[in-house]
């Protein structure tokens, strides 16, 4: 089989760390091309694992020598890059946010309704976690029925200086929406951020925590803490609440110490701990789906959707009270 050569545009932690991972496997597709604005740290990947590199973004795309395009440059520059490659007729992997507005989002389903075929995977890596599928098998086996509430909670030990209240929902809660929609296969119809007093630890004129409830179409409620500056270490909980049961999220690590009349169990510092084999597997299915010529996993209505919910969520945080989603069907194409 020919190999798939893979340009990434964007080469700094996300992007170096994907590249990493796919040049570590032996495999059918190959990175062979970077480009960043940041020609320096484009060349110092490049260097690292013999890959070409672009001057530009678009001529990475353009050239004859790639055959699938990665964006993990920064939020504001997805919406284009992806665009083109769907032009180019190439497959994408496009880091979250898939474009910064719903319009850029809904432009990039148009353009794949268009072409009347999906090119995109957007980067919404907790699906691939394998807590989170557990998870969702028990609740498609119908087990605890019905499910009613979910309770999540979402925690970064601290952020750096610049981190904001809309970063919490743009950044932090927008993996709780796409994680949602997944599990429950409902959208969510309607949002309420609500500000509890700001933590000690809080960066300056910020919320966090924030604390959001969504209602999804089928009448399920979810309630979801966003904190940002958590203090004692990074975690992800969910509880879903069916008619039957009760059924949580599996946790990082299952090893407990006692000692000195103590319970010991560990936290991860970070998300890149707690979701190292998801991103991981994440990639890889990319890369699976490359070689089977047919895009799978989180695609470009995903990307749309969070977009209009995490819209919604700004405007209930800005404005407050409650705010419709303003939903829309999945098209034929994006049904699975
Ligand atoms: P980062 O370390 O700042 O890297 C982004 C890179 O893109 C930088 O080297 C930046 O250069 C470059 N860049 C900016 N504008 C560009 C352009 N027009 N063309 C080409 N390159 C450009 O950020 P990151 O943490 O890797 O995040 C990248 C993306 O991944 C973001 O969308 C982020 O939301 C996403 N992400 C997702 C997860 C997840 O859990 N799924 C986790 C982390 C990040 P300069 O530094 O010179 O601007």
């Amino acid at each position: 089989m020919k190999c798939i050569r893979i340009g990434f545009i964007g080469t700094g932690f996300q992007g170096r760390d994907l590249i990493r991972r796919l040049a570590e496997k032996e495999s059918y597709v190959k990175v062979t091309a970077v480009s960043d604005i940041d020609r320096e740290s484009a060349q110092e990947t490049a260097d690292l694992y013999g890959l070409k590199v672009y001057a530009t973004g678009q001529e990475l795309i353009a050239s004859q020598e790639v055959d699938a395009v990665a964006v993990t440059s920064w939020g504001e520059t997805h919406e284009e890059y992806v665009l083109q490659a769907i032009a180019h007729n190439k497959p994408v992997f496009c880091e979250k946010p898939l474009a910064t507005t719903r319009e850029g989002c809904m432009k990039i389903v148009k353009a794949e309704l268009d072409a009347g075929k999906k090119y995109v995977q957007v980067g919404f890596m907790r699906r691939f976690d394998r807590r989170y599928q557990d998870l969702k098998k028990v609740l498609d086996s119908k087990e605890a029925g019905n499910i009613l509430l979910m309770h999540c909670a979402h925690r970064n030990k601290e952020v750096g200086a610049t981190y904001t209240s809309d970063m919490v929902v743009t950044d932090m809660m927008v993996h709780e929406i796409d994680i949602v929609r997944w599990l429950t296969g409902k959208e969510i119809m309607a949002v309420q951020i609500l500000k509890p007093k700001s933590s000690i630890h809080a960066n300056q004129n910020t919320n966090f925590p924030l604390y959001g409830i969504f209602e999804l179409e089928d009448g399920t409620i979810v309630d979801v803490e966003a904190n940002a500056a958590a203090y004692f270490g990074y975690e992800v909980t969910c509880e879903v609440v069916g008619e039957n049961a009760v059924v949580s999220l599996p946790q990082m690590n299952p090893v407990t110490v006692k000692a000195k009349n103590k319970k010991e169990e560990f936290l991860p510092s970070l998300w890149t701990e707690r979701f190292d084999q998801a991103y991981e597997d994440e990639i890889l299915a990319w890369a699976e789906s490359l070689k089977k010529g047919k895009a799978d996993g989180p695609d470009s209505f995903d990307g749309y959707m969070a977009a209009v919910c995490t819209d919604a969520c700004l405007q209930s945080l800005h404005e407050g009270g409650r705010i419709l989603t303003d939903k829309m069907e999945r098209p034929n194409l994006f049904i699975k």
